[in-house]
């Protein structure tokens, strides 16, 4: 990996979600969305990179990343992120593509899927450029929605948050069907942005070209 970096600070976003705040090398520069490998800078960790990606502004002084811990993986790399204190070393790579802002749409996430729409959102608030945009998140439960009051402060009614395994006033309990889309979404002939663990891509995938949008206007990591 390409470069060296420092762990600043990190704090809990959600109660197994952590931002970590990072030294940027000078001169990289990221696009919102896409993806860097990571790997802890220790005999053993060194090889063991795995790809997240930068939440923060272009223009910021470090970098921000949304890191959710998988206590339960025995040589989880997250687990030990998790772990890290201040001062700790990274290795990062030179940032990959995966998925890019294409024009206003809307953006389905599933759990830390929402990591790339956390950077492109950011981005398009800066610039002025939220209207247009809806954001429909999925988690397990209310206490898993990361950064849940800032995405509802910046899109405000089109914040649309769904618990699958709680029911609770401000979330719809139910998971991301060809009903709840056909509910909420009154064009499926514009773009859609689909980000999360791979079952929950194919399933809203095949909903959303199910009610007619064309492959060319999902957005996803192939
Ligand atoms: C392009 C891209 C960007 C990403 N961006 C982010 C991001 O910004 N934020 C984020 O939080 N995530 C992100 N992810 C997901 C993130 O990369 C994974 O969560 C991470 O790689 C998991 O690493 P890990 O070492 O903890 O676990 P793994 O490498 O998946 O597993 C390590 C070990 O844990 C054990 N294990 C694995 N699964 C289980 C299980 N279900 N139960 C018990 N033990 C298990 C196995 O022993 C395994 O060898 C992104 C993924 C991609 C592809």
């Amino acid at each position: 990996m390409n470069y060296t970096v420092n762990l600043l600070m990190s704090q809990f976003v959600t109660h197994d979600v952590k931002r970590f705040i990072v030294s940027k090398p000078s001169g990289y520069s990221v696009m919102p969305g896409q993806g860097v490998e990571l790997a802890i800078n220790r005999p053993g960790l060194s090889e063991q990179g795995r790809p997240f990606t930068p939440t923060g502004l272009a223009a910021d002084r470090v970098l921000e990343f949304t890191i959710k811990g998988y206590a339960n993986h025995a040589d989880g790399v997250t687990r030990l992120l998790h772990q890290l204190e201040p001062g700790a070393e990274l290795l990062m790579s030179e940032p990959f593509g995966t998925i890019s802002y294409q024009g206003p749409g809307v953006f389905i996430a599933g759990g830390a899927g929402v990591t790339p729409f956390l950077a492109i959102l950011r981005d398009l608030a800066r610039r002025g450029e939220l209207g247009g945009q809806t954001l429909i998140f999925s988690n397990k439960t209310p206490r898993d929605v990361i950064c849940e009051q800032e995405l509802r402060h910046l899109l405000g009614e089109r914040c649309l948050l769904l618990c699958t395994a709680a029911d609770a006033p401000g979330y719809a309990h139910r998971r991301i069907d060809r009903a709840y889309l056909e509910e909420k979404i009154s064009d499926f002939d514009q773009r859609f942005y689909v980000c999360g663990p791979p079952p929950f891509m194919e399933a809203v995938n095949a909903a959303l070209t199910g009610l007619g949008t064309r492959v060319e206007s999902l957005v996803f990591e192939r």
